[in-house]
C-alpha cells in the first residue's frame, strides 16, 4: 500500500518525503541537544546563585556564634555594665543582623524563584534570635549575684540553639549547587565542616562562660560538656584532614595556619584554663579575658573556610563558563549543521531533482512533437548541462524529422494533384474526371437527381497548330479551360480529357438546361480571339455532344461518355460548331449551330 502509494507521487514529493525522513530527525536531536545544554547552563546559573546564599549562610552561622563572645563578656561584667562591653555587644549584633539579612536578601524571589520555603526558615530565626537576645538583655540588667547559674546557661543554649536553624539552608543550597556543578561537592562539604568547626569551637568557649563568670570551678556537667565538644572538634578535624588532601594543595597557608592557631595555639590554652578551673576558686581569668586569648585563634578557621569557598567559586564560576560555552557551542554548532543540511538540501533539489524533473517535461513534449518548450542554459553542472545539449540535439532531430514528414506529405498531395490534373490547362484530367463523375453519379443516383455530361471538342484544331504554331494551340486550350471555369458551377466536375476534348458533368433540371448551359459556352468560345502576336488574333469554334440522364434512370459514367461522344460526333458530322442532346429517350437529338 505504502508502496504503491510512494510510486504514484512524483520525484518532487517524493523527494520531500525523504528529506522530512532525515531532516525531522535531525531537528529534534539537535533541539533535544539544545535543551540539554540550556537545563544544564540553568542549573549552572542557579549553582552560582545558591553558592552565594551558602556562603551568606556559613558567614551569617559564623557571626551569630560569634555574638556569643560579647554576649558572655557582658553576662560576666557586673552592673553598671562597662561602655566597651555594652558597645562590643551592639557591634556584634549589628553584624549578626546585616549578614542574616544579606543571606534573606538573597533568597528572596529576585535572586531565587524557589527559595521561599528558605526565606521562612530565615525570618524563623531571626526572630528567634531576637528571642534569645532579649532574654540576654534582661538576665544583663539584673546584677550579677542575681544571675542565677541556670538562668547564665539557658541564656548561653538559647544562643546556641539559633545555630542549628542555619542547617536546612545550609543542605539545600548544598543541594542545588550540587545539582549544577558536582565537582563542588567537596569543598561545600569542606566548608560546612569548617562552619560546624568554627561552631564547636565558639561553644567550647561558652562551656567556660559561667565558671568564669561567677568564679568557681568547672562541673562535672560542664567538664563533661568541655570533654564532648573537644570530641566533636577532633571528630571535625580528622573529617576535613580527610577532604582537604586536594583542597590543601590550593591554599596550604590556610591549612596551615588553622592547624597552628587553633588547634595549636587555642586548643591549648583552653586545656590550661580547664586545669585552672578545676581549683575550689576556680581559673581566676574573666569571661573577658578568656575571649581575648581564644576567641582571635578562631579566626583562622575562618580564614580557611573563606579559602575554601574561594576555591569552590572559582570551580562553579568555571562551571558556570563551561555550560555558558557548552551552550553557545551547541547552538552555533546545530545552526551550522541545519544550515549546511538545508543548503545541500536545496542544492541538491535546485540542481538535480529540478533540471530532472524539467527534462522529464521537455523529453515529455518533444516525444509529443511539441518542439517549442524552451530547453534552459544549464552551465552550473557539467553532466545536467550535457543533459540538456542532448535534448536540444534531440528537439533539433525531432524538428528535422517533422519537417521532412511535412515535405514528404506536400510531395505525396503534390503527386496525388499532379497525377489528377491537367498540366496546360490545370483542369482535370481524364482519370480524374472519371473518378470524381463515378462519385457525383453515385449522389445523383442516391439523392434521385437529374444530370447531364456534355462532351465538347475545339472544331479543325490541328489546322490552328499547323497555321500559327503549337504555342499558340495551347494557348487556345487555356482560354477555353478559362471560359470552363468561369461557365460551370464548383460542384460542377469540368476535366480535359482528351487533346483537344473537353467534359463537364453538371446536375440539370431537364435536358433544355443542359442544352442551354453548352449553348452559352459555344458562344462564349466562339465570340473569344486567341491571340497570335502582333495585336492578331484568331477565333475558335467547338461542337458539342449532350447525354442527358433522367432521375428514373440508372446510369455510368462510360455509358454517359458513350452517349455524349456520339453526339459530338453528330455535331461534327452536322457542321460543326453546335449542340447535340441525346435526352434519353429516343434518338432525337436537338441541333444548334451558328
Ligand atoms: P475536327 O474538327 O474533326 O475535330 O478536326 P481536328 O483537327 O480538330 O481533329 P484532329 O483529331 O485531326 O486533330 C487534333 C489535333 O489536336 C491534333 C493534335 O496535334 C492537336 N493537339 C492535341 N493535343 C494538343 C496540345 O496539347 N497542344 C496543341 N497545340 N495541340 C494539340
Ligand atoms: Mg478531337
Ligand atoms: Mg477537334
Amino acid at each position: 500500500m505504502i508502496r504503491t502509494a510512494l510510486s504514484s507521487m512524483s520525484i518532487n514529493q517524493r523527494f520531500g518525503i525523504q528529506v522530512a525522513v532525515v531532516f525531522v530527525p535531525v531537528l529534534v536531536l539537535s533541539c533535544w541537544l539544545l535543551s540539554h545544554a540550556w537545563s544544564a547552563y540553568l542549573r549552572a546559573d542557579e549553582a552560582r546563585d545558591s553558592f552565594q546564599s551558602f556562603r551568606l549562610a556559613l558567614i551569617a552561622m559564623e557571626k551569630v556564634s560569634a555574638e556569643r563572645g560579647p554576649t558572655n563578656g557582658v553576662l560576666g561584667e557586673d552592673l553598671p555594665i562597662p561602655a566597651e562591653r555594652a558597645a562590643a555587644l551592639q557591634r556584634a549584633r549589628h553584624e549578626s543582623d546585616v549578614q542574616v539579612a544579606r543571606l534573606a536578601d538573597s533568597l528572596r524571589g529576585d535572586h531565587c524563584s524557589r527559595c521561599s520555603g528558605e526565606l521562612s526558615v530565615v525570618n524563623a530565626l531571626q526572630t528567634d534570635l531576637a528571642a534569645a537576645r532579649a532574654n540576654v538583655d534582661q538576665l544583663a540588667r539584673l546584677p550579677r549575684a542575681q544571675r542565677g547559674d541556670g538562668a547564665l546557661q539557658d541564656a548561653v543554649t538559647r544562643m546556641i540553639a539559633i545555630i542549628p536553624e542555619f542547617m536546612p539552608l545550609v543542605t539545600a543550597t548544598t543541594a542545588r549547587v550540587v545539582k549544577g556543578d558536582a565537582n563542588a561537592l567537596n569543598c561545600l562539604i569542606v566548608g560546612r565542616l569548617t562552619a560546624d568547626l568554627r561552631e564547636q569551637a565558639g561553644q567550647l568557649g561558652s562551656r567556660f562562660t559561667s565558671a568564669l563568670a561567677v568564679r568557681r570551678p568547672l562541673t562535672e556537667d560542664e567538664l563533661l560538656g568541655i570533654e564532648r565538644t573537644r570530641g566533636r572538634i577532633d571528630q571535625l578535624r580528622a573529617m576535613i584532614d580527610a577532604r582537604t588532601v586536594t583542597l590543601a594543595a590550593s591554599d596550604p597557608q590556610a591549612l596551615a595556619a588553622m592547624n597552628d592557631q587553633y588547634f595549636g595555639a587555642g586548643l591549648r590554652y583552653v586545656a590550661t584554663v580547664r586545669a585552672l578551673a578545676l581549683q575550689p576558686g576556680g581559673a581566676g581569668i574573666s569571661t573577658a579575658q578568656f575571649a581575648q586569648h581564644y576567641v582571635p585563634t578562631m579566626r583562622a578557621i575562618i580564614g580557611f573556610r573563606d579559602s575554601v569557598a574561594a576555591l569552590a567559586e572559582r570551580e562553579i564560576r568555571k562551571n558556570h563558563q563551561d555550560a555558558l560555552l557548552l551552550l553557545v557551542g551547541t547552538g552555533l554548532a546545530e545552526a551550522a549543521l541545519l544550515a549546511v543540511l538545508i543548503w545541500m538540501i536545496a542544492g541538491f533539489r535546485r540542481h538535480v531533482i529540478g533540471p530532472f524533473v524539467q527534462a522529464t517535461h521537455i523529453i515529455d513534449a518533444i516525444a509529443r512533437d511539441d518542439l517549442a518548450t524552451e530547453i534552459p542554459e544549464v552551465s552550473a553542472r557539467k553532466e545536467i548541462s550535457g543533459m540538456f545539449d542532448a535534448m536540444r540535439v534531440l528537439r533539433n532531430n525531432s524538428a528535422e524529422r517533422l519537417r521532412l514528414e511535412r515535405d514528404r506529405l506536400h510531395l505525396i498531395a503534390e503527386l496525388a494533384t499532379m497525377a489528377q490534373t491537367d498540366p496546360l490547362t490545370r483542369l482535370s484530367n481524364r482519370r480524374a474526371f472519371e473518378s470524381q463523375a463515378r462519385t457525383l453519379i453515385e449522389d445523383a443516383n442516391e439523392a434521385g437527381m437529374q444530370i447531364a455530361l456534355v462532351m465538347f471538342d475545339i472544331d479543325h484544331f490541328k489546322r490552328i497548330n499547323d497555321t500559327h504554331g503549337h504555342t499558340v494551340g495551347d494557348d487556345a486550350l487555356r482560354l477555353v479551360a478559362d471560359l470552363c471555369r468561369a461557365s460551370w458551377r464548383q460542384s460542377d466536375v469540368v476535366a480535359r480529357i482528351g487533346g483537344e476534348e473537353f467534359a463537364v458533368l453538371v446536375r440539370v433540371q431537364t435536358a433544355s438546361h443542359a442544352f442551354d448551359l453548352a449553348e452559352r459556352l459555344r458562344r462564349l468560345i466562339a465570340d473569344a480571339r486567341v491571340p497570335i502576336g502582333a495585336d492578331m488574333s484568331c477565333s475558335i469554334t467547338a461542337s458539342f455532344g449532350i447525354a442527358f440522364s433522367a432521375a428514373s434512370d440508372e446510369f455510368d459514367v462510360v455509358a454517359l461518355l458513350k452517349r455524349a461522344d456520339r453526339m459530338l460526333y453528330e455535331a461534327k458530322q452536322a457542321g460543326r460548331n453546335c449542340v447535340m442532346v441525346d435526352t434519353g429517350d429516343a434518338l432525337d437529338g436537338q441541333l444548334s449551330c451558328s
